[in-house]
């Protein structure tokens, strides 16, 4: 910073002015936008070796009549942060828990929707009770239904963490670690957690297929999930190189947009009648 003239300088403080007044702008959006119905949800197919899908992944979009389309790497931080992160999760929950009954009732009794829950959220609410009241309202048993959560929960409080995931489990929910292999998490503490599925994060399978240390990280989730006996879903493959790497260490759950891109509910009868490799 001590190199820049002062021109510069000015330049500089006067983009963070901006970026913090675009921030406001767009808090007071979203604050609107639960309300207004410009949050939605799409689905990416969740498949087995053979391609065939055996759930799908709840995310939240938001088309903002002020801002255009605003990715949720933008937003889901913001309402972490304000507050708004409640009302965004239940909405995505009942909307997703809802779709699902609605693939039970076409005749699809296994497949299951996993909802994302932000480490906030995790420590503040009462999720077991808010979750069971959304499966009760929708009419989807448990076991229709995944959480997916971060390594991140797993630590802060762990007697809370581990009460708040145990009364989960016995209501019959399925547990996953998102993002895994980017967080701190050990060895003694998934033991310790009642968890079901492991997900190889995207930025590991990407370089998979590359033979650094993508491919050795990838091996060490695979092989470690194997050995604590839970399931392994690879995140974000994009390339049949990397399926076949996958392949190969015995990773037999995948998602990604080598198979399918998230889509709105609507596109979902399509897909099930006819699930393709991209
Ligand atoms: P995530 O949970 O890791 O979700 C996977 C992200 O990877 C999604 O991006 C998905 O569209 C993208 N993806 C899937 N397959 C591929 C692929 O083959 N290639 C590439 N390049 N990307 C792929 P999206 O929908 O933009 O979501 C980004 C993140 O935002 C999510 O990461 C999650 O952390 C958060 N998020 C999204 N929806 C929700 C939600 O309803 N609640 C919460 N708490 N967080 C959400
Ligand atoms: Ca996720
Ligand atoms: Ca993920
Ligand atoms: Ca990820």
């Amino acid at each position: 910073a001590k190199k820049l003239g002062k021109g510069q300088f000015q330049f500089y403080t006067e983009s963070l002015n901006v970026e913090a007044r675009d921030r406001l702008a767009l808090d007071s959006a979203l604050r609107r936008a639960v309300e207004q119905d410009e949050l939605y949800v799409v689905y990416q197919p969740k498949v087995d070796a053979n391609g065939r899908p055996f759930g799908f992944e709840a995310l939240v979009r938001w088309d903002s009549a002020e801002f255009g389309s605003v990715s949720p790497v933008r937003f889901i931080p913001l309402a972490e942060e304000n507050g708004l992160i409640g009302q965004v999760t239940w909405f995505v929950l009942r909307e997703a828990c809802h779709q699902a009954a609605a693939w039970r009732a076409a005749g699809n009794p296994k497949l299951r929707v996993a909802v994302n829950i932000s480490p906030s959220l995790f420590r503040e609410k009462d999720l077991a009770a808010l979750v069971m009241s959304v499966l009760e309202e929708a009419g989807l048993p448990p076991e229709n239904l995944e959480l997916e959560i971060t390594e991140g929960m797993l630590m802060g409080d762990v007697q809370r963490a581990l009460a708040v995931l145990d009364e989960l489990k016995a209501m019959g929910v399925y547990i996953a670690v998102d993002d895994f292999g980017t967080g701190y998490s050990s060895l003694a503490y998934l033991k310790r957690f009642p968890i079901d599925i492991l997900k190889v994060d995207r930025s590991f399978v990407i370089e998979c297929d590359c033979g650094n240390e993508g491919l050795a990280i990838t091996r060490a989730v695979v092989s470690l999930a194997h050995s604590l006996n839970l399931r392994v879903v690879a995140e974000g493959v994009e390339k049949q190189t990397q399926l076949a790497v996958l392949n190969a260490l015995g990773c037999q759950e995948f998602q990604g947009y080598l198979f399918a891109k998230p889509m709105p509910a609507a596109a979902l009868e399509a897909y099930l009648a006819n699930p393709t490799i991209a």
